[in-house]
């Protein structure tokens, strides 16, 4: 990152499509993937006279996310029409909120990756409609026409906008991921940024380090992953920087981020930016949030994944990094949890879980919910472990096996016949045998060069194929090795 004395200054808003079974004013289904504007009717079409009836589920949503960033929602909230012009919004206006969102400022922790915990200001976050959609190619006439599909067109979005409190590429990653864990620990949108359930759009600026006036900020639009964030703030900062430090202005605009070519392309200048003439919608009565139905969806409130986070470090003395890495997903933490009430090893189930199974999940398609391994089967694993009935080594094997047949480890190890050798004499046979047969290492290590200890374990580790007792044979070899006689 280039600086240069130069302090960004980046703040973002969020889209997150709701997960209704209906649409914000009308009673059309929301499932994803149905064939082009069969999920339509005279209200989201914006035929003239018809009217829009609002989803009392979204107003319960938007209520949840109050709570979880720390707002009182309580009061009025009004709808308002935001005018323009565009093919795939029908009515010419999309149903907004303006002046009085439903949730007013709250706020966000995030980790940083110095380690520190920072609160980032959340600045409102309101209830929209979702437009249509256009496209231009796959078309019988794709050449000539653009068509359209209004099966989004309606569904809720809650919008999501912070206070300009985040400083790097970074920092807007980790919010990201954090107000993503706490859409979908609420349940009130799946965080798919990929498919469009949730989208991001930063404002970017940067000023003088020690400056208090915020430099001119530029809007960076369609970054459709988290990485994408990442990179594209980081192009638009390098950008801008380069620009201030050589006496040159910031020009407000509009960017898009085209992903193939990792660069941002000028979208629309300050002068075409649109006048939206915000108005209330006249068919749509203010909405009164009552303390009653903040009190009902605070009662069910789940844990938030910050909580969780809190909670693995204190009951589980978890480090800090695996404690986000594991309460950043929901069913994770849940898998997590239940693999610890099987076996009461909390820190070596979290290291089967963040080290092998998460490497081998990347393999398997649908992730965790596909997870061929049960989490009282690897509870089972450790427990075969913490018991000395195998090696961790053999472990690693039998946890392999599990992952390809599903099956039960101690069904595994018997099959194989993997159960580690704590027989005592059998070990010390072995262990007799090596040491006769290796003179030379046997008189380094009595001379004093005990680093050739570690060639006396792998011996012993192949002649019982990995199977004895780590422990057991460490002890054996130190005996003979030391006996002179
Ligand atoms: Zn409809």
């Amino acid at each position: 990152m280039i600086l240069h004395g130069y302090e960004p200054v980046i703040g973002l808003e969020v889209h997150a499509q709701l997960t209704t079974q209906s649409k914000l004013f009308c009673g059309c289904s929301t499932t994803f993937g149905a064939r082009a504007n069969d999920q339509t009717c005279p209200v989201c079409l914006g035929m003239p006279g018809a009217l829009p009836v609002l989803n009392r589920q979204a107003i319960e949503c938007a209520i949840k996310l109050a709570l979880a960033v720390h707002n009182d929602p309580v009061g009025q909230s009004v709808f308002a029409r935001k005018n323009y012009f565009y093919p795939d919004l029908p009515k010419g206006y999309q149903i907004s909120q303006y002046e009085q969102p439903i949730v007013g400022p709250g706020r966000i922790l995030i980790e940083t990756q110095s380690g520190d915990t920072k609160t980032i200001r959340i600045n409102r976050a309101h209830l929209e409609e979702d437009a249509g959609q256009s496209s231009h190619e796959g078309h019988p006439q794709s050449s000539k026409k653009s068509y359209v599909n209004l099966n989004r067109g309606g569904i809720p979005l809650l919008e999501i906008v912070t206070e300009p409190d985040l400083h790097s590429p970074e920092e807007a990653y980790a919010y990201l991921t954090e107000l993503k864990a706490i859409l979908q620990y609420l349940g009130i949108c799946d965080g798919n940024m990929e498919e469009g359930s949730l989208r991001c759009d930063a404002n970017v600026s940067v000023r003088p380090v020690g400056q208090e006036k915020l430099g001119t900020r530029t809007e960076l639009k369609n970054l459709n992953s988290f990485n994408n964030v990442r990179r594209a703030i980081q192009h638009e900062i390098d950008r801008q920087v380069t620009l201030c430090s050589q006496g040159e202005a910031v020009a407000q605009c509009t960017l898009l981020w085209d992903v193939d070519t990792q660069t941002t392309r000028v979208m629309r200048t300050k002068e075409d930016s649109h006048d939206y003439r915000y108005f209330p919608d006249p068919d749509l009565l203010p909405i009164e949030v009552t303390r009653a139905q903040v009190e009902a969806a605070a009662a069910t409130m789940p844990e938030l994944p910050r909580q969780k986070y809190e909670r693995f470090i204190d009951t589980f003395q978890l480090s800090r990094e695996d404690a986000a890495r594991l309460t950043v997903d929901k069913e994770l933490s849940a898998y997590y949890e239940e693999v610890v009430a099987g076996c009461q090893e909390p820190k070596t189930a979290a290291n089967w879980i963040l080290a092998e199974l998460l490497r081998d999940l990347k393999q398997v398609e649908g992730g965790l919910a596909a997870c061929p391994i049960q989490p009282r089967h690897l509870a089972g694993l450790i427990q075969l472990i913490a018991t000395d009935v195998i090696s961790g080594k053999i472990a690693k094997e039998v946890f392999a096996d599990m992952f390809q047949t599903g099956d039960d480890p101690e069904l595994i190890v018997e099959r194989k016949g993997l159960k580690q050798i704590t027989d005592t004499s059998a070990l010390e046979a072995i262990v007799k045998q090596i040491i006769e047969s290796n003179p030379d290492p046997v008189n380094e290590y009595r001379n004093g060069k005990t680093k050739v200890f570690g060639f006396f374990v792998g011996q012993a580790m192949k002649a019982t194929k990995g199977q004895g007792n780590p422990a057991l044979l460490n002890k054996l070899l130190k005996q003979h090795l030391e006996n002179q006689s």
